[in-house]
C-alpha cells in the first residue's frame, strides 16, 4: 500500500473527525454564506505527483475552492428549483459512501430491496397506486427521458416493431403534444431519436395561463386520425407553477390512442398539501410520471424518481443482455430499468429522510415554503416598481418591473440581488415578457429569511432606478 494511503487508514478515524468539523462549521454558516461566489474560481493546478493526504486535501479544498461554493443549499437561494437536504438526508448521503452499494442488483445485499421499500413509500406519498413501478435515477431530465423512452417502445408496440431491437427509424413520424413543457423534455426527445422537432405546441388557456386548452389538445389529437401519439401533461410549470388538468387529459384516452407522460418534477409535492392536492388529481392515471427528488423533498444531489404502468415494456428499453441472463420476469434488477447499470444506493438519503420525518414532516416542508411564496408575493406587489406577474399558485413568485421590463434591466436587477449577497432569483420569460422567478423549496427557508429576500430586491429595484425614458 502506498504510504500515505496507509497513514490515512491508520489515522481514518481522526480524519472522518475532522471532516465532520470541517462541514459542521460549514453548516453553521450557511444560512450567512453569500448566495452566489464572492471569489472568482482559480485556474486548474497540475496533477498531485506525490499527493498530501486526505487532511492536506481537505486543508487545500478549504483554501482553494470552498471560498468559490455558493450558498445554494441555504434559506434564501431561491433560483431555479433548489431544494437543500435535510439533516436525516445528510446523513443517508455520507452513508452512501461509507456502504459504497451497487444500486444495479442485489449482488449479494440488501440494498436493492430498501429502494424499493423506499420507492414503495415515494408511490404512497404521490398518491399513485401499485399499478406504477418506479426506480431511482439521477434528476428530473434522466427521468423525463426514461418516461419518454417507455413511451417510445410503446408507439411501436402500437405499430407492431419494436424500437428496442430495430432503431427509432421503425417508427413513422413520431407525434408529441405538449403545453408548456420543461426544456428538459426535448432534450429528452433529442437523445431518444425522436427529435426535437417533433415537439407540437399545444395552446394554452390563456392569460397569464401556462396550463394546456385541453379542448385544444382534443383537437390536436383528432387531427391525427387514429395515428398514436405521445402527451407530455406538466404538473407545475417553472415559471408560475401552473397545472394541466390532468384528470380532463387523462378522460381523452376514452377517444384517442396516446402515452400520458406528466413531468411533475416538482409539482408532485402538491399532493403533501390538503389546500393544494387537487392540482394533481388525476396523476395515476399516467403512464408515466417524472418527480425530482432533490428539489423539493430535499435530498442532496442527485436524485429523481421515474414511475410507469408498463415496466415490460421499460426492460425492453433497458435491459442489460448478457448471455447467461435472458429478459428478466418478476421483480427486475435495476440495471435493467434505466440508462445505468453499476450506479450508487441513490435511495438512502431519501429512505433516511422519509424515515425520519415521515409524511407529516415533508408536509409541514410543503405547506412553509408555500406560505412563503405567498408571503413575498404580497410583498412584491407592494413594493413601488414591482408587479407580480402571475398569481402565487404554489411556492413560485415570477414578477417583473411596472416600467422598463426589458432583459437588461431585469438582468441587472437579478444581479445585483444576488451580488448583495442576501437572495438568489433567476431571470426568465412568461409570455413575452422578461421577469424573474423566486422558488421556495429549501427545508431551511423561514419568514425572516424571506422578509430579507423582499428588502433586497426593493433594495435593488430602487438603486436600479426608472426606465430610461424612450425617445419621442
Ligand atoms: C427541474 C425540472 C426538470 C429537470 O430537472 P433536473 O433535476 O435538473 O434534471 C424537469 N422538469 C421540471 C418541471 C423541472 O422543474
Amino acid at each position: 500500500m502506498h504510504p500515505t494511503l496507509r497513514a490515512d487508514l491508520d489515522r481514518l478515524p481522526e480524519l472522518l473527525a475532522s471532516a465532520r468539523d470541517f462541514a459542521t462549521r460549514a453548516l453553521a454558516g450557511i444560512g450567512e454564506r453569500p448566495v452566489s461566489a464572492a471569489v472568482p474560481a482559480p485556474d486548474p493546478g497540475p496533477l498531485p505527483a506525490a499527493g498530501v493526504g486526505a487532511q492536506g486535501a481537505l486543508e487545500r479544498f478549504a483554501r482553494q475552492w470552498e471560498p468559490g461554493f455558493s450558498g445554494s443549499a441555504g434559506p434564501r437561494y431561491l433560483g431555479f428549483v433548489t431544494g437543500g437536504s435535510t439533516p436525516a438526508a445528510l446523513t443517508g448521503d455520507w452513508l452512501t459512501g461509507v456502504y459504497d452499494q451497487n444500486g444495479s442488483s442485489g449482488g449479494g445485499s440488501g440494498a436493492d430491496a430498501l429502494e424499493r421499500e423506499t420507492l414503495g413509500w415515494l408511490r404512497e406519498l404521490f398518491g399513485l397506486g401499485e399499478a406504477h413501478r418506479g426506480a431511482f435515477v439521477s434528476g428530473a431530465t434522466m427521468s423525463n427521458t426514461v418516461g419518454l423512452a417507455v413511451a417510445r417502445e410503446w408507439l411501436g408496440e402500437r405499430q407492431g416493431v419494436s424500437v428496442s431491437r430495430e432503431g427509432a427509424a421503425a417508427l413513422g413520424p413520431v407525434h408529441v403534444l405538449s403545453g408548456s413543457p420543461h426544456s428538459s423534455i426535448t432534450k429528452a426527445l433529442s437523445v431518444l431519436g425522436i427529435g426535437r422537432d417533433r415537439l407540437r405546441p399545444v395552446p394554452l388557456l390563456g392569460g397569464d395561463r401556462e396550463a394546456v386548452d385541453v379542448s385544444r389538445l382534443a383537437e390536436a389529437l383528432d387531427v391525427l386520425d387514429g395515428h398514436p401519439a405521445v402527451v407530455v401533461a406538466n404538473a407545475g410549470t417553472v415559471n408560475t407553477v401552473d397545472f394541466d388538468d390532468l384528470r380532463a387529459i387523462a378522460a381523452l384516452k376514452e377517444r384517442y390512442d396516446f402515452w400520458l407522460h406528466v413531468d411533475a418534477a416538482f409539482g408532485a409535492f402538491a399532493a403533501l398539501s390538503p389546500a393544494h392536492a387537487a392540482l394533481v388529481d388525476g396523476l395515476d392515471a399516467a403512464d408515466s410520471i417524472c418527480v425530482d427528488l432533490h428539489k423539493w423533498l430535499n435530498v442532496p444531489y442527485d436524485a429523481a424518481v421515474q414511475f410507469t404502468r408498463r415496466q415490460d415494456l421499460q426492460v425492453r428499453v433497458f435491459h442489460n443482455e448478457s448471455p447467461y441472463l435472458g429478459l428478466p420476469t418478476g421483480t427486475p434488477d435495476f440495471l435493467h430499468l434505466t440508462p445505468e447499470n453499476s450506479r450508487r444506493l441513490r435511495a438512502l438519503a431519501t429512505w433516511f429522510s422519509l424515515t425520519a420525518y415521515g409524511r407529516e414532516g415533508h408536509a409541514e416542508i410543503v405547506g412553509r415554503c408555500v406560505a412563503l411564496a405567498r408571503r413575498l408575493g404580497e410583498g412584491v406587489a407592494a413594493v413601488p416598481g414591482l408587479r407580480l406577474l402571475a398569481p402565487v399558485r404554489l411556492n413560485v413568485v415570477c414578477l417583473t418591473l411596472t416600467e422598463g421590463a426589458t432583459p437588461e434591466r431585469l438582468g441587472a436587477l437579478a444581479r445585483a440581488v444576488a451580488d448583495s449577497g442576501e437572495a438568489f432569483l433567476t431571470p426568465t420569460v412568461l409570455h413575452g415578457t422578461p421577469a424573474l422567478r423566486a422558488a421556495f423549496s429549501n427545508w431551511r427557508t423561514t419568514e425572516t429569511d424571506t422578509d430579507r429576500v423582499l428588502d433586497a430586491l426593493a433594495r435593488a429595484v430602487r438603486e436600479l432606478g426608472p426606465a430610461p425614458v424612450a425617445d419621442a
